[in-house]
């Protein structure tokens, strides 16, 4: 995730034919794991005040023994100024295999990570429960902010990585990654099924509405089915300029249909055509090269105070401005980071060095970047986690997006970099991958593929 993807006037967008899928290079069936983490929302946001508030049910099965529940509490993460969001939970429960919730006692280990104890193994059940409060303090480059006008009234929110989250790590165990202050994302969740509702609270909230991850079942109410997230956008949208209309897109003769919704946020003068045509063009090129698009819907909102984009499964924020390769990009992450996830913190190569090679491709722009000079401190050194890269920060995008994209070019035959990233989502999808399962995927098509990444610093 990153939030300034630098937009180069050079990189015009150019079709790319899509490879065809052959036997030989293919994408295998998907499928979510069926014991994935249930996630029950009901809570309301109040336009005044900037706070969501309400109530979390969590229900999950470790797939090995634990002695606690690890919840992540991303907003109090970050760069903390004035306008930073914050985060509490409070009154919180367990119980294990639907037995009656007992209160419990929750350790703060730091800002971010939330400790609850109780001892499960696979064969159990755990429901953790708690009341929560999330606070946007005002307009932030960044997954939570809140633009008010010149006479303070609302105008549009954003909410990413702001419901408590599973630190689980699926075969690993808890996930303890610390945040990141480079206005990126340091999460990592597993994939999971969500319920949730949320209205308004207060007053000053005529005209608004929600837009939001997965399906809106009925007014208030979404569902989304094997995502790793929940996000959501508040705001009035511009009516004339087609927002809100919703695009049908067949992906072809017995193949999903997706529907595409892109609201731009009142104010901002864009027409939601203007985004939702390279959208649409972009998620059928990116089935076509790397499997179908996994989820029903796909949502964009265009909202203030924003440079770039920010992915979350189905559902993608961006800035003004950002109907060129930002789409596409975000596009191209709900296949690397929605689907094939991965710890964004510990491994931001995976999410975006695999995206940024999609974008290439989709866009027909391998080769403007494969010329761009990597910064001396980040040259191989495209594998290092956030924390080093909060100490680089300016060599952040080329030392990681650019420099992964230029590892993958290393290899060779560019269609057959295509094969290798069909087979890791194959082998990875609705699951959190490593180096060692991207690793695998490169040396099914490159034997040589260590040998010829290290110098990157994408190899042991
Ligand atoms: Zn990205």
């Amino acid at each position: 995730v990153l939030l300034s993807v630098v937009t180069s006037p050079d990189n015009a967008a150019v079709e790319a034919a899509p490879i065809p899928l052959t036997a030989r290079c293919s994408v295998g069936p998907l499928t979510a794991p069926p014991n994935r983490p249930r996630y029950t929302v009901d809570a309301t946001f109040d336009p005044v005040t900037g706070r969501v508030s309400g109530h979390i049910s969590i229900l999950f099965t470790p797939d090995q023994s634990v002695d606690e529940v690890v919840l992540r509490l991303w907003p109090n993460g970050g760069v903390r100024d004035a306008a930073a969001p914050t985060m509490r939970v409070s009154n919180m429960t367990v119980k294990r295999n639907g037995a009656t919730s007992s209160p419990v006692s929750f350790r703060t280990e730091n800002p971010t990570t939330v400790t609850v104890p109780v001892v499960a193994d696979s064969d159990n059940s755990v429901t953790v429960d708690a009341d929560f409060v999330t606070i946007a303090r005002g307009e932030r480059n960044d997954r939570i902010s809140l633009t008010r006008d010149k006479q303070r009234a609302f105008v549009a929110a954003r909410f990413g990585s702001f419901l408590p989250v599973l630190a689980w790590e699926p075969g690993v165990g808890w996930n303890r990654t610390p945040p990141t202050n480079s206005g990126a994302e340091a999460s990592m969740t597993a994939t999971a099924d969500w319920d949730v509702r949320m209205s308004f609270a207060g007053d000053g909230s005529e005209g608004l509405s929600i837009l939001a991850s997965g399906e809106l079942v009925e007014d208030g109410h979404w569902t989304s089915t094997a995502q790793r997230d929940w996000a959501m956008s508040i705001g009035r949208w511009n009516a004339s300029d087609g927002s809100l209309g919703e695009s049908t897109v067949s992906l072809g003769p017995g193949r999903r249909t997706v529907k595409v919704t892109v609201a731009v946020a009142s104010l901002i003068r864009e027409s939601a055509s203007s985004y939702r045509a390279p959208v649409v063009k972009a998620i059928r090129s990116l089935s076509n090269r790397y499997g179908d698009y996994p989820w029903p819907t796909y949502t964009l909102v265009i909202s203030p105070g924003l440079k770039g984009g920010i992915e979350y499964p189905s559902f993608v924020m961006q800035g003004p401005g950002s109907t060129g390769r930002t789409t596409t990009h975000e596009v191209a992450h709900q296949w690397f980071y929605g689907l094939v996830g991965n710890d964004q913190g510990r491994d931001p190569w995976i999410d975006e060095g695999l995206t940024t090679w999609a974008e290439a491709r989709t866009e027909n722009t391998l080769e403007a970047f494969v010329v761009k000079p990597i910064p001396a401190d980040a040259k191989g050194k495209a594998g290092k986690p956030m924390a080093f890269w909060d100490v680089h920060r300016s060599s952040y995008y080329r030392g990681v997006y650019v420099q992964t994209l230029q590892a993958l070019a290393a290899l060779g035959d560019a269609d057959k970099v295509d094969c290798a990233l069909q087979s890791l989502v194959t082998a990875a999808a609705f699951r959190v991958a490593t180096r060692t399962d991207v690793m695998r995927a490169l040396e099914a098509e490159f034997p040589s593929a260590r040998k010829t990444l290290k110098p990157f610093g994408l190899a042991p």
